[in-house]
């Protein structure tokens, strides 16, 4: 229990302001809970209620140490606030960017946190939406130190030269640079999953891909066709028969045969056509990790667009081992990906092509065995230094220019 420094009575908890203590009822009759409780951002507002607490403080005949403390408080209030350098007023959250102040209203116009979070998938992508905060940043008048950060902070998002980051949502990411570019797969690639989907898509009338007859659908069709209940085969049969008028021994004979051996025999064969026609699998070599290869280790890029398929891919191929499936080199995205993602698809390959072509002439004027060698001792040294970067032995900058080095960008 306290007593009130203003109206002198005893008070359970009251406001403390300095050496002096006001009861609840005095403390209401200058706005206190208001002004002492609210985060007031402005100065505009911190006077305002400056002004209004003193004359209510005076019209209450406060005594003159209480009214001291009350401006006390302000003032303390007042100089904790900072000039903003966009919209020029004082207020109290302030956000440095680079040596400019920014306030938190000002800054809230360029939505910081949705786009400093952000994943870009390509370059075009990420330079649209730097463009756009600047603009508004200089709407808003920003200064040129945090026009600057925003420039800064969204390059700092992005390694040198790079264009599209790609999740397909078939377990790989794809990352597309000037010079190179990397293929990360993961432990969510299903290598069994991709592989029956990749022979679907790759059979271009494949049954599966039109919701036709499957493998089982085809043999029951034989099978109803010959069955032992009767069916299109042994009907005709018992019409070829009775043209030649044999007895219904004989045709008994012959349709007992239908229905043991030869009809498991048929089914097998109409099985083992239809797999060769459509395989249930079309089998690929796959790396686990991250790889890194440079343009200029292949000649050949094939792309198949998803459109309504459930899978497509990009598969590049060198002239030299174009005969060994083992050494394509195919990234898969799937029908779930996002659809920007599918959408960029077509962009990202014309992209890799034009890269993959240009190296096709440049390299038809000289004998390229060597840097072939050269590209895979590349692309171990850039492994050693991946691993070095998940063992936590190198920063990610030490490894960013190490990689750039060995790319010789
Ligand atoms: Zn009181
Ligand atoms: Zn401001």
């Amino acid at each position: 229990m306290k007593r009130c420094d203003v109206c002198n009575k005893t008070s359970l908890l009251p406001e403390n302001l300095g050496k002096v203590n006001i009861c609840k009822i005095c403390f209401l009759k200058v706005n206190g809970p208001a002004w002492k409780y609210k985060k007031i951002e402005s100065m505009y507002e911190l006077e305002k209620y400056h002004e209004k607490a003193i004359s209510s403080a005076q019209k209450n005949d406060f005594p003159k140490q209480v009214i001291d403390e009350i401006n006390n408080y302000f003032s303390q209030k007042k100089s904790t606030m900072e000039r903003c350098d966009a919209c020029g007023e004082e207020r109290l959250t302030i956000i440095k960017m680079n040596e400019a102040k920014i306030c938190k209203k000002c800054y809230s116009k360029i939505e910081s946190k949705e786009w400093k979070n952000k994943n870009y998938t390509s370059r075009e992508q990420l330079d649209a939406e730097k463009n756009k905060i600047i603009q508004i940043a200089q709407k808003s008048n920003y200064p040129k130190e945090a026009i600057k950060f925003i420039n800064d902070t969204f390059e700092s998002k992005v390694e040198n030269n790079w264009m599209y980051t790609i999740d397909g949502n078939a377990g790989q990411i794809l990352k597309v640079y000037k010079d190179y570019f990397s293929i990360n797969t993961t432990n969510e690639f299903d290598i069994d999953g991709i592989a029956e989907e990749y022979a679907i898509i790759c059979s271009e009338d494949h049954p599966k891909k039109n919701n036709q007859f499957s493998k089982s659908d085809a043999q029951n069709i034989v099978k109803g066709m010959m069955g032992s209940t009767g069916g299109l085969v042994k009907d005709m049969l018992v019409a070829g028969i009775s043209k030649k008028s044999l007895t219904s021994k004989g045709i008994n004979a012959i349709t007992n045969k239908f229905t043991s051996g030869i009809e498991s025999t048929i089914i097998n064969a109409v099985g083992n056509a239809y797999d060769e026609t459509y395989p249930e699998k079309k089998d690929f070599k796959q790396h686990k990790g991250e790889r890194v290869y440079k343009y200029t280790d292949f000649e050949i890029l094939e792309f198949r667009d998803i459109g309504d398929d459930t899978l497509g891919y990009l598969k590049f191929q060198n002239q030299n081992t174009i005969k060994n499936s083992d050494y394509d080199v195919l990234y898969f995205y799937d029908c779930d990906a996002k659809d920007d993602i599918i959408k960029l698809m077509p962009k990202v390959y014309s992209y890799m092509k034009k890269k993959i072509n240009k190296k096709e002439k440049e390299t038809n004027k000289e004998n390229n065995s060597k840097t072939e060698t050269n590209n895979s001792a590349i692309i171990e040294d850039i492994k050693k230094f991946k691993e070095l970067l998940d063992m936590g032995a190198i920063t990610q900058e030490e490894y960013d220019k190490k990689k750039k080095q060995l790319l010789d960008l």
